[in-house]
């Protein structure tokens, strides 16, 4: 288990000497469970210092040796699967089983990255003129920085770290600062399997840790994500300071229920993905579109299957949902269900009053639902990021497929109907990174990339899959000719190919 929150710089744990902490608290009992030290700039500096050295050899390591350790490491997650886990319930508040599923889908990104001599694998051309050959090969870019939410602390980091460090690059990760541990665990993994000091370097931090890897000179590459403000904030700082970025944010993710839908089958797919983790998940459903004529059935079955959720803590089996993360979160999240109703929407679901006995201190809430909401409306125009799930009634497709592309964002989207043509139509012309036919939430597999359009993403690259491969690795092309006696001579013209 992790012996403390401590940041992990050059192969061995730190202590902070900032003197600044941070709180961390188990949402379901509302206790404070740990301290987590918040990195100086100074702090930071050490760590991309041992990043930058430890990049001089790693960058040049066969890809046997990188590969070696990532295998070794898959193994260490997969045996680590439970107690990484239990530490993202017992910080974050979802349920163990969701906690799972999570390390699972983070898996996955592993096992792609062990494949990594497959993925850079260059690309060469035989006589492209006479006695030239051309060589495009693809070179790492130097020490990455990684900042990650708190949503997904061990997928999100895991999303980042195996492709950064299989194509040859150091780390400096920088999770979020409200639930540490299982992040920490990771880098811990990452050392027993036998990743050189230096390579991955953890930091804990807020904004200032955050501000000096942006700044910093000797990072080249940034790969954020978190929230839309911040992730604008990001993007363009660390593009002024000269790095590449991906920036990945936040999302209103829609999902469009077509009057020839299995209204059962839609009914509990709009449950599991909008109240899900909470709601606490990037491609959480938080809009149902339902064309009429069949919005009071889908909303009646919708309100019938979330009333029967058992909300409680995420270590306790039958729990279907947790808590909140933090409580400053949760009477956000409770604030949009009195305002929707203010503003004219119906409120079929109002969870906002719920108490779990025996966790009366917990940042616990119910699951809601509003219907007819509209566009003007906070519930519809805000990231909600909790168990509030909107309904907004459309007449038919072409509304529907106008009010998605009219929105913000452009995470994920999916369409629920039997009409291949309809669905084929809506996959071309909706406005999104990842969309869904009959599936609410399609985060793409790990050897297909991840991100969204719009307001979800800042910069040119999904990540993982190979825009992760792109996105960490620069590209080099080579042009040689090995002379024959009878070359030679000045010529001051462009060369042509011959
Ligand atoms: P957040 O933006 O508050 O924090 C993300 C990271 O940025 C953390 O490491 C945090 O410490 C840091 N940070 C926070 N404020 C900062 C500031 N002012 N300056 C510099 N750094 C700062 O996000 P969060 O609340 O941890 O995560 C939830 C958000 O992340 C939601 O909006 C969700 O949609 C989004 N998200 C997006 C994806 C995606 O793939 N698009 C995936 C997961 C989460």
């Amino acid at each position: 288990m992790v012996n403390g929150i401590r940041h992990w710089i050059d192969g061995a744990a730190a202590d902070g000497t900032s003197g600044r902490f941070g709180q961390v608290t188990n949402p379901a009992t509302g206790q404070v469970t740990g301290q987590v030290p918040l990195a100086s700039a100074d702090e930071v500096d050490t760590a991309i210092a041992a990043a930058a050295k430890a990049h001089a050899s790693w960058s040049t390591s066969s890809l046997a040796k990188r590969t070696q350790v990532l295998f070794k490491f898959r193994e260490l997650l997969d045996a680590h699967r439970d107690e990484i886990a239990a530490l993202i319930t017992a910080e974050h508040g979802k349920v163990h089983s969701d906690a799972l599923g999570e390390v699972a889908r983070g898996l996955e990104i592993v096992e792609l990255a062990c494949g990594i001599p497959q993925l850079l694998k260059g690309q060469s051309s035989t006589q492209v003129s006479t006695r030239v050959d051309v060589e495009s090969i693809r070179q790492p870019v130097g020490v990455v920085a990684c900042i990650t939410p708190f949503n997904f602390p061990a997928m999100v980091p895991l999303w980042m770290i195996p492709m950064a460090i299989a194509c040859g690059n150091a780390v400096v990760l920088k999770p979020s600062e409200k639930d540490p541990s299982a992040t920490q665990r990771l880098v811990e993994l990452f050392a027993a399997a036998g990743l050189p000091d230096g390579v991955l370097n953890l930091v804990h931090g807020d904004k200032e840790s955050v501000d000096r890897l942006l700044t910093h000179p000797d990072v080249a590459a940034v790969s954020f994500v978190g929230s839309t403000p911040i992730a604008r904030y990001v993007q363009r700082t660390a593009v002024e300071h000269g790095k590449r970025v991906q920036a990945l944010a936040g999302a209103k993710n829609h999902m469009l229920v077509l009057p020839d839908a299995d209204l059962d089958q839609a009914a509990d797919a709009a449950v599991s993905a909008a109240y899900g983790s909470a709601g606490e998940r990037c491609m959480a459903v938080s809009v149902v579109v339902a064309v009429d004529p069949i919005g009071d059935e889908l909303v009646g079955k919708i309100a019938e299957r979330a009333r029967a959720l058992a909300i409680g803590p995420g270590d306790r089996e039958s729990s279907e949902m947790g808590p909140l993360v933090t409580a400053e979160h949760r009477a956000k999240v409770a604030s949009y269900v009195p305002l929707a109703r203010e503003q004219g929407a119906e409120v079929v679901v109002d969870g906002t009053e719920l108490v779990v006995p025996g966790y009366e201190d917990g940042f616990f809430i119910g699951v809601s639902l509003l219907d007819k909401v509209r566009p003007e409306m906070d519930a519809y125009a805000d990231e909600i990021f909790g168990p509030v799930l909107c309904v907004v009634r459309a007449d038919g497709y072409r509304d529907a497929v106008d009010l998605i592309n009219s929105s913000r964002w452009g995470n994920g989207t999916a369409i629920f109907t039997r009409d291949g043509g309809a669905a084929r139509r809506f996959q071309l012309e909706v406005e999104a990174g990842m969309v869904g036919v009959n599936v609410p939430i399609p985060v793409p597999v790990g050897y297909h990339s991840f991100g969204g359009w719009k307001e979800s993403l800042f910069g040119d690259h999904h990540i993982y899959g190979t825009d992760g491969v792109h996105f960490y690795t620069r590209g080099k092309v080579i042009t040689t000719r090995w002379p024959d006696p009878s070359d030679g001579g000045v010529d001051l013209g462009f060369p042509q190919n011959t």
